[in-house]
Order: structure tokens, then C-alpha cells, then sequence
């Protein structure tokens, strides 16, 4: 095919972002003992920025001398990143601003994006401590590939940039069944563990008066999209399905360190997978699935009530009053939602 990779140049001014909170408090311990030596021994300088609280990343990189670095990493779950990405989006020159290298490093609770760069490596499967070697040699390297992002917008008209999942589900019905069986912790670990945090506040960047024209435009637009008060269009798929158990976009191959959702996905497929569960599923069935999902073969389960399409874009438009929609894992303000995926609208460090 095309090579896509480039290598980032030497030496690579890295800001490294680290969310002392995520996972289980302990990124920082993580990053001390088994990635700082690797930097050094790499020759990367890199300054450690810890974050002091929720949209902390979001507003320093919307703000920072992007001239300064090579590129942006992460050290914490994947709700660092999407605070980093739409910081990043929500700038003036957001079109230069977003092709800033970015790297994960997993220490959250949530490391799908570092999970699935792994599996872009084809190597085998790896959790923890062998995850987080295995992306800090990446970073050591410095190879960088396209990642695709996906534009989401919301009823109130807000506008996100996802790099991961738009999910929908019930709070209710999913909830209690996880405490039940640990392995619903995956569903859990898409929608229940997130209930208990408040919804993510937006910010929208204040627009400059004045500022026309020089390389900076206004923000990408989706051209598949019309407004959400409209009809989609003609040659769009309606399904007409009132009673979903689960909705889920993803644009990567894993969910969860043990959730192989799309086996076939990559970074820049430029494609969302859309994934739903229809109504008459029986428990132990969802069940099946959800562990099937630990080997990437629960599309091979012949479940009836599994649809798989792959898609560009797409609507929600909720009909029951309770539920739950997360963007990247963060719960999101419920109603209807729609997204276009922009093609490899960002850079990643990648095998
Ligand atoms: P985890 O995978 O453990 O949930 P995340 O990186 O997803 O880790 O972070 C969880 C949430 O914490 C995100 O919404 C993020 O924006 C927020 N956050 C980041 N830094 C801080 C901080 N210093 N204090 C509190 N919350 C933070
Ligand atoms: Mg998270």
C-alpha cells in the first residue's frame, strides 16, 4: 500500500499530560517506574505537566505554544485524550493544532486507544504493566500514522470530536445486571461506572471577532450531516427499531483492555462501526456475547439480535426518557445525536 508513517523528529519535545487520579491513582507511580528511564534511555525530553483537575489538559493545550512540541502524550484513561483533543479542536488554528503528534500511555481505568494501538502492532494480546511497556517503546520510536476522528453533535447543539465510541444504553437495567455477573462489567464498563460522575461540561471556545482568513478557518463542517431538527436524508438507513438494549459506534478496535470489539478496525479506516442489540436478547445471550467479545468472536456467535454495519455517519434519536449516551466514555447530555466521521484527522504515535 501507501506509507503513511513518519518518524517524529529528533530530539522529540514531548509534553507529557498525567492524570494522577485515573485508574487506580496511580499513573504517576506508573510512569515513574517503568517509563521515565525508557525516555531518558531514549534521549526524549519531555516535561511532566500533572493535571489539577477535570479540563485542566483541555485548557492548557487550547492555549499552549504548539511551536514548543513535537508532540502530546498522555498518561491516564482515554478521558485525558478527549480532553486534549477537542482542546485542541476548539482552537483558532485547530487545523494545524490537531496534527500535533499524539501519544497514550495507559493509566486509566478506560485504555481502549492504547489497547487497540497495541493490536495495530499485531502483537499478542498484553494488560497492564506489558500494555504500558509496549506503548512506551512506541513512544520511544516515534513512528506516526493518521488517526480518523469522529465529529459529534448534540441537541443543544454542541459539537465534540471523539476518537473512540459514541454508546447508548439503559443506566437502569444495565447497571443491576453488572453487579451480578463481573463480567458484565464490560457493559458496565460502558455505561454503569460512568453514572457516577457528572456529566462532562462542554466549553466552547470563545469565537475572536476580527480574526478572518490567514491559514485559520472555522471548524470542519460535516457535509453528511443536516441539522438535527431536520430529516436525514433520502439515501440514508432508517432503523426503526424501538427498543434497543445497546447502541454503540466505535471507531477502534478495542473497548476495554479485554473488549476486541472490531476486529477488523484500524486507526484510519475512516469508517465507524456501528454495532446494536436488539430487544428479545435473553441475559445469558447478552452475556455470551460480552465474553465472546474477549476474543474478537462475537460476531461469529450467529446472535440474531447483534447488528454490525459499517458507516460514515449516523443519527440516535432516543425514544425512551431513560438511558445514558457517553462520548469516549464520558457521559454526554442525553437526547438526540448525531456524528460524521472526518478521516485521518489527527496523528498518532503508532507501532
Ligand atoms: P480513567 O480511565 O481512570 O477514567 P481518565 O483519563 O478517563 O481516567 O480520566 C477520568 C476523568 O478525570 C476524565 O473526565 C478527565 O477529564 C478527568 N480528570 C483529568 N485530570 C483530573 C484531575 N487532576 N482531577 C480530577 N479529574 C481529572
Ligand atoms: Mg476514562
Amino acid at each position: 500500500g501507501i506509507i503513511q508513517h513518519y518518524t517524529l523528529r529528533r530530539p522529540c519535545r514531548t509534553m507529557i499530560l498525567v492524570n494522577p487520579h485515573s485508574g487506580r491513582g496511580q499513573a504517576l507511580q506508573l510512569f515513574t517506574g517503568h517509563i521515565r528511564a525508557m525516555l531518558t534511555e531514549a534521549s526524549v525530553p519531555y516535561t511532566l505537566v500533572i493535571t489539577e483537575h477535570q479540563n485542566h489538559a483541555r485548557e492548557l493545550v487550547r492555549n499552549a505554544d504548539l511551536t514548543q512540541w513535537d508532540a502530546l502524550v498522555i498518561m491516564s484513561g482515554d478521558g485525558l485524550l478527549f480532553e486534549v483533543i477537542n482542546g485542541l479542536m476548539e482552537r483558532e488554528d485547530w487545523q494545524q493544532a490537531i496534527q500535533t503528534p499524539l501519544g497514550m500511555l495507559p493509566g486509566g481505568s478506560g485504555n481502549a486507544l492504547a489497547a487497540s494501538i497495541h493490536h495495530y502492532s499485531q502483537s499478542p494480546p498484553a494488560w497492564n504493566e506489558e500494555l504500558l511497556l509496549s506503548c512506551g517503546f512506541m513512544l520511544c520510536k516515534g513512528l506516526v500514522g493518521p488517526l480518523d476522528l469522529v465529529s459529534v453533535h448534540l441537541a443543544s447543539s454542541q459539537r465534540l470530536f471523539s476518537f473512540l465510541s459514541l454508546a447508548w444504553g439503559f443506566v437502569a437495567d444495565v447497571d443491576i445486571e453488572s453487579e451480578k455477573y463481573r463480567h458484565v462489567g464490560a457493559i458496565r464498563f460502558l455505561m454503569g461506572t460512568l453514572a457516577t460522575r457528572p456529566p462532562f461540561t462542554p466549553q466552547q471556545a470563545s469565537p475572536k471577532p476580527g480574526t478572518q482568513g490567514n491559514n485559520k478557518t472555522a471548524s470542519p463542517t460535516d457535509s453528511l450531516l443536516p441539522s438535527l431538527d431536520q430529516p436525514v436524508p433520502e439515501n440514508w438507513t432508517v432503523v426503526n427499531e424501538e427498543d434497543f438494549v445497546l447502541v454503540l459506534a466505535i471507531y477502534q478496535s478495542h473497548l476495554a483492555e479485554d473488549l476486541w470489539t472490531v476486529p477488523g478496525a484500524m486507526a484510519d479506516d475512516g469508517l465507524i462501526h456501528l454495532f446494536y442489540v436488539t430487544a428479545g436478547i435473553s441475559r445469558p445471550a447478552l452475556l455470551r456475547l460480552f465474553l465472546a467479545m474477549e476474543r474478537g468472536s462475537h460476531l461469529a456467535c450467529g446472535c440474531p439480535h447483534l447488528v454490525y454495519e459499517k458507516v460514515r455517519a449516523l443519527r440516535l434519536e432516543p425514544v425512551s426518557q431513560q438511558g445514558m449516551i457517553t462520548v469516549d466514555g464520558e457521559v454526554v447530555e442525553y437526547g438526540p445525536i448525531q456524528a460524521q466521521v472526518h478521516p485521518r484527522m489527527a496523528r498518532l504515535i503508532c507501532p
